[in-house]
């Protein structure tokens, strides 16, 4: 009898950098498996031009895990190496996955530099490249010497990189393609071509850097038994390479590797074509259903909630995408602010969670708050993540047929008993609604977990008047399933004392 999938992302931007995450995410492993989370996406775990400070995407040695004594510390943001590895494993004894965020852009924080001929490209339009050649100095050598070679002594050099944003000789400029070298074409097409993103960029179809970075996702998968991966920057990347690289890491491993890619585009065109480019081998972020959340939260009741859902990959590829309200990027002072405000957030998560389309991925700033910012956790998130495990299973039946307020049912199936759930949500005025949750529910009663109305009577032909009230959502649930036992059958104590002794 499976129950349905929540992914935590376990982490925000502005965690203390108090090197005591991981321990965190391991003594935390038993709430989390109680509040329905089944996997995790762990942020990037290793070494970042930023050392202890570094949130993660400034990669600067990917086999240091907090090993090492470089960029001014042996540990990383999150801890080291080995509070990493006991984390995943003591997340796995509870039944949690873990995913690792995989960096494959760009690398930073060369120690030396290397005289290199380059042409200067436009920052604006990338297929604007100065035919002439100059003599550069680039920071493309790195030495690793903290490592000494350890796990991988492949040597990184300029060789390795398509493109950088810095020439210690030519500061007046921010974009420079290597004398030899092309932009991958199988990119995103926005500033003409997109493979460049920050630092260096590394030049995955170089035959022995594919090579290296197949190395580093066994090391990865052998050092740490992660689950699978979310793969970041993917439209910065060419989609061959991502492709090959996630099935060869698959046939080496004969295993499913659940993987998720970060292709950040609100266009669900772009997200289509490269689901296609990569013959679905990953799934992708819902960035589309994001932002019309974020319209949605911010138009003061002026967005037509009828057309929520329009355009959106979980209702077109629900098999292949990850929903998401909010992330480490999209959250208050982030390089993609966008965030869905806190009056919304519920009926954002209640469609991710309940509608069943795509795997939900709770962001940790949204279940925890964000301290650092003031923000608080979001309301009822933990209810709609205990209906989303017990409740919502079954057909779907869409309502979005309205400006201001839209729901949808889940007829609920035998499998799981009591299953079955109504959800209402309004962004302007109160509202009620005539909905279908099943013939089998003919005669039965809902009753609301949250809204505070009164029960409803299921009619015989499997309809109910449900209502909401402007600007909040509502859950009703089939009666009889209703109970003070916990949603979760768990025995408590011996995990517990599994978590001690791992
Ligand atoms: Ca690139």
């Amino acid at each position: 009898m499976d129950k349905n999938e929540i992914m935590l992302q376990g982490f925000e931007w502005n965690l203390p950098a108090d090197g005591k995450h991981w321990d965190r995410l391991a003594s935390m492993a038993l709430s989390l498996h109680r509040a329905g989370v089944t996997s995790i996406w762990l942020p990037p775990a290793y070494k970042g031009t930023g050392g202890q400070e570094e949130v993660g995407y400034a990669v600067y040695d990917p086999y240091d895990l907090g090993e090492f004594n470089q960029c001014g510390s042996v540990r990383t943001k999150y801890g080291t190496a080995d509070q990493y590895t006991h984390a995943i494993r003591t997340l796995h004894r509870f039944g949690i996955k873990t995913l690792s965020d995989m960096v494959m852009n760009h690398r930073m924080g060369a120690e030396l530099c290397e005289k290199v001929k380059t042409h200067v490209v436009s920052t604006d339009n990338r297929m604007e490249i100065q035919p002439e050649t100059q003599n550069s100095l680039l920071y493309t050598k790195f030495i690793f010497p903290g490592r000494k070679g350890r796990y991988s002594n492949f040597k990184w050099d300029s060789h390795c990189f398509t493109s950088v944003g810095y020439d210690k000789k030519d500061p007046d400029h921010h974009l420079f393609l290597i004398d030899g070298k092309s932009f991958a074409p199988d990119v995103d097409g926005e500033l003409g071509n997109y493979d460049y993103l920050m630092g260096c960029d590394v030049d995955v179809n170089q035959r022995d850097v594919k090579k290296e970075l197949i190395r580093w996702g066994m090391f990865t998968l052998n050092k740490t038994a992660v689950d699978g991966f979310r793969l970041d920057a993917v439209k910065h990347i060419s989609a061959g390479f991502m492709e090959e690289w996630l099935s060869a890491l698959r046939k080496k491993t004969g295993r499913e590797l659940f993987t998720v890619g970060e292709y950040w585009s609100a266009n669900l065109a772009s997200l289509l074509s490269y689901l296609e480019e990569v013959h679905y081998s990953m799934s992708l972020f819902d960035v589309p259903l994001h932002y019309r959340f974020h319209e949605a939260a911010i138009s003061d009741g002026s967005f037509d909630m009828g057309s929520l859902l329009n355009d959106t990959l979980s209702k077109t590829q629900p098999d292949h995408t990850v929903t998401f309200v909010d992330n480490h990027d999209t959250q208050p002072g982030q390089s993609l602010e966008s965030f869905v405000s806190g009056w919304f957030k519920p009926a954002a998560y209640g469609i991710i969670l309940l509608r069943g389309q795509g795997i939900p991925c709770v962001f940790w700033g949204d279940l925890y708050g964000m301290p650092y910012q003031n923000i608080p956790p979001v309301k009822n998130l933990r209810l709609l993540m205990r209906a989303c495990r017990k409740y919502a299973y079954g057909q779907l039946y869409d309502y979005f047929d309205h400006h201001a307020v839209v729901g949808f049912t889940r007829i609920g199936d035998s499998e799981h008993r009591g299953s079955g759930l109504a959800f209402l949500c309004s962004n302007q005025g109160d509202g009620e609604k005539r909905m279908f949750v099943g013939q089998e529910h003919a005669g039965e009663t809902f009753i609301a977990l949250h809204g505070g109305f009164p029960p409803v009577q299921i009619d015989e032909e499997g309809c109910g008047t449900f209502q909401v009230s402007e600007r909040d959502f509502s859950l009703y649930v089939p009666a009889k399933a209703r109970s003070n036992a916990p949603v979760f059958a768990v025995n408590k104590d011996r995990l517990i004392s599994e978590a001690a002794s791992a």
